[in-house]
């Protein structure tokens, strides 16, 4: 048989996903993938019943229902601080994957150069791949995971055509300061780059630390395409609805990229969706309150076992310190963790440029008992592994 494609030829399949089936073969408690273990709101899978009496189920209008686009548009103009168009500025996508994509395919020509921080979300590596961008990794150094202004400097240099910024980030939980926002964004003028935001976890950010969303910055709306989902925020990641905000001048092709690759969102989805949108502040300040409160006995949690950990500023995930177990592959670790200690994790390795292999990313979207279960196991690791 001929060849398949060239393209693809690099890819492995998400590490991230096969933990989450490894985990599940073992029976393991899944900290591998990130997406919540309790319910979303009961007002939303309320309306999700009616919906799915009333419709609508045909298609939506391609690059997402009005109502839809009009509720995104209030609740994002809101926390922006911009007035975000909804009949020009945006297009509803099948998740914030999709709408990476989007972005990715929008702007990029075969051979461009695009900027990625390390440690990075692994989907990068495969929009980069299939929008044929070469990436130009810049490291974000513990424990606070900052990048050395020089080394951002030189990726510039390179003339890169976009930098990819996931804030707050997986899976460091790092959340850029407005000053870091401001550096990128005095660079990406200069050097006339676009700027693809991955802000999923936008509502998930620990005090003191606050959101700036990059479009918002003075001066970046023109350059910035903001990609993030409905998935964390309300707690439906299996719903995958999500979307690109941008300027009209790039939502007339994102529309189109959108309408090839999956057509629309599912539609009775973004009807039950409206509900949410419309949800006031304090929907917000109660999920932030219920991720804090099971950060803080994550952390404690693990403090106690004795493993040492990053200190997530957002987001869900916390990368731990194996190196004390001596194994050589941190991907040999985690299959031996499911098996023998009975939890999932993601190999650090899957997120890194550098050559690193002491580090295992997991997450704490987990009920408190769950949570409480895995931290017992974790106390107990030493006597296993
Ligand atoms: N963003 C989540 C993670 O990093 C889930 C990824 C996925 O499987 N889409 O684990």
């Amino acid at each position: 048989m001929r060849e398949l494609s060239r393209r693809t030829s690099g890819f492995t399949d998400s590490v991230i996903r096969r933990m989450t089936r490894i985990s599940n073969e073992h029976g393991a408690i899944n900290l591998s993938q990130g997406f919540p273990d309790f319910d979303p709101p009961k007002e939303l899978l309320d309306r999700l019943a009616e919906v799915a009496r009333e419709g609508p189920h045909q298609y939506s209008v391609t690059w997402g229902a009005p109502n839809f686009r009009e509720a995104l548009a209030e609740k994002q103009t809101r926390f922006m601080g911009r007035r975000i168009d909804p009949e020009g500025e945006i297009v509803v996508t099948c998740g914030s994957t999709e709408a990476m994509m989007v972005a990715m395919m929008t702007v990029i020509n075969p051979g461009d150069k695009v900027i990625v921080f390390s440690p990075f979300y692994e989907n990068y590596g495969a929009d980069a791949m299939l929008s044929g961008a070469e990436p130009i990794y810049v490291p974000l150094h513990p424990p606070d995971f900052g990048f050395l202004k020089e080394d951002l400097e030189a990726a510039f240099a390179l003339g890169p055509k976009a930098l990819v910024l996931c804030n707050p980030s997986n899976p460091s939980g790092k959340v850029f300061t407005r000053d870091e926002l401001l550096f990128i964004a005095k660079l990406a003028e200069e050097y006339d780059a676009y700027v693809i935001t991955d802000e999923v976890y936008e509502h998930i950010v620990y005090k003191p630390h606050a959101h700036t969303y990059f479009a918002a910055l003075p001066g970046m709306w023109e350059r910035t395409i903001s990609c993030s989902s409905l998935s964390k925020t309300y707690s439906v990641t299996g719903w995958r609805v999500g979307y690109v905000i941008a300027p009209p001048e790039i939502t007339d092709t994102a529309r189109k990229v959108h309408d090839f690759l999956t057509v629309g969102a599912a539609a009775p989805l973004q009807e039950a969706l409206v509900t949410a949108l419309r949800f006031k502040d304090d929907y917000y300040d109660g999920l932030l309150d219920t991720y804090d409160r099971k950060r803080r006995l994550f952390l404690r949690g693990l403090d106690d076992a004795g493993i040492q950990h990053t200190d997530p500023q957002g987001a869900y995930y916390v990368m731990a310190d194996i190196s004390e177990f001596g194994y050589d592959s941190d991907l040999r670790f985690c299959e031996d963790l499911a098996k023998k200690a009975g939890i999932g994790a993601v190999p650090g390795s899957s997120f890194f440029h550098e050559d690193v292999n002491h580090l295992i990313r997991i997450h704490f979207a987990k009920s408190e008992p769950v949570l409480n279960a895995a931290l017992d196991k974790l106390c107990k690791i030493r006597d296993v592994m």
